[in-house]
């Protein structure tokens, strides 16, 4: 692979390593452990494993290892450590850095579980968080101390898509040592330039827009050398959170095509948000891509302009309308992922963060009458006008 190659080449070629039979498609290696040809090369191998020698699939496995190659090539990071699931990387690269009485800032606009890292294990452990709104940069600059360790906030918030700083929160954090963990799910390795833009380390849930078809779990945790490899991967490696080489594939052939598919979804979803803002069913259209979305101008300097792939409509009339909307669809499925090529609608306040007390939802904007709606590969003109009589069945 070149350095200078651009995406969408790196994403087709990036990491590839043939075997002796030379095939065009990545291998799968479905396999566990790897033979020496001798107990000196098993010794030696034990003590000091080369670029393309494996011992044991939870340490690394060539399969695992073409994807993480080929996404630290897209994301512009020296490495990666490809993970079972979303969380396993984000509890990995939180987990292998902290130790008891280190403090950790966190935006409080999070994924329910990432909530659950930080508000109920890590704190389990001895180590003090402390939660800011995230798009509130005096509040990360008060919250910053000493021994603050680490800090951590989704750059695009779920499910009430608020967009953070990256370079300014990066700035606040670095000017007292601590590490920058950005989870980027929503700004998508797409149109996020997250490490450029400041981020220490990245951390995907692969099972969105990565894989991209809803049939895996994964994910991966993008940063320096020195930390994949001497923090991560030992902490990775000895507590089983690896990826299966199955899955690795699947993620591989999900990164050949994601640029065209996010950005598909993406346009789909502005002009969704462009059709549906303003309707006298809603309360409110949020998209990141529309012009009257809070941070739009970040939007514009930190993501290119793109709004990513999922909007959110807040009904008027609450859980009932919110539900008779759901049940009136008739292209996008009810369930919770999203980055899928099936447009997926969701209800946040019972399913997702159901967990969270009224409070919380109340502070966070989880209303009653919000809807989550994740574009998919459908027609636009289609869901424009499915999304039109289910807001009409809503209204009635
Ligand atoms: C889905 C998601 C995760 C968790 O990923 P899994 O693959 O489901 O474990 C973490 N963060 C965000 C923002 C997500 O959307």
């Amino acid at each position: 692979m070149s350095e200078s190659w651009n995406k969408r080449t790196k994403l087709v070629h990036g990491g590839t390593r043939r075997s002796q039979y030379n095939e065009v498609s990545e291998a799968i290696f479905l396999t566990q452990g790897f033979v020496y040809e001798n107990a000196e090369q098993a010794e030696a191998r034990f003590i000091e494993t080369g670029e393309d020698e494996f011992i044991y699939a939870r340490y690394g496995n060539p399969t695992v290892a073409m994807f993480e190659e080929r996404i630290a090539a897209l994301e512009g990071a020296e490495d990666a450590f490809a993970t079972a699931s979303g969380m396993a990387a984000v509890n990995g690269a939180l987990t292998s850095m902290l130790k008891a009485g280190d403090h950790v800032v966190s935006a409080k606009a999070l994924f329910g579980s990432c909530l659950y890292i930080l508000e109920n294990i890590l704190t389990r452990f001895g180590v003090e968080v402390t939660f800011v709104d995230g798009t509130d940069l005096d509040a990360w600059r008060a919250a910053m101390r000493p021994d603050t360790k680490a800090v951590f906030f989704e750059s695009m918030s779920n499910p009430t898509l608020e967009v953070i700083d990256i370079k300014a929160v990066a700035e606040i954090a670095h000017s007292v040592g601590a590490t920058v963990v950005v989870d980027n799910v929503f700004s998508t390795p797409v149109f996020s330039d997250a490490i450029a833009q400041g981020a220490d380390v990245v951390v995907y849930s692969a099972t969105k827009h990565i894989d991209g078809q809803g049939r895996v779990l994964g994910g991966v945790i993008l940063g320096t050398r020195d930390f994949i490899r001497g923090t991560v991967e030992p902490y990775m490696k000895h507590t089983g959170g690896s990826l299966s080489p199955f899955s690795a594939w699947t993620l591989l052939k999900g990164l050949e095509t994601i640029t065209l598919r996010v950005n598909a979804q993406a346009e789909s979803a502005l002009q969704i948000a462009e059709a549906l803002n303003g309707h006298p069913a809603l309360e409110r259209t949020i998209y990141p891509g529309l012009a009257d979305h809070a941070q739009n101008a970040l939007v514009q300097s930190q993501l290119g302009g793109k709004g990513g792939t999922v909007l959110s409509l807040d009904l008027k009339g609450g859980k009932e309308a919110a539900f008779t909307f759901l049940n009136a669809l008739t292209i996008p499925v009810i369930s919770n992922n999203l980055g899928d090529a099936k447009s997926i609608a969701t209800h946040p306040a019972t399913t997702t963060h159901q967990r969270l007390s009224d409070v919380q939802k109340d502070d966070l904007g989880i209303t009653p009458g919000l809807v989550r709606f994740s574009v998919g590969l459908e027609d636009t003109q289609d869901l424009i006008a499915d999304l039109t009589q289910a807001l009409a069945a809503a209204s009635a």
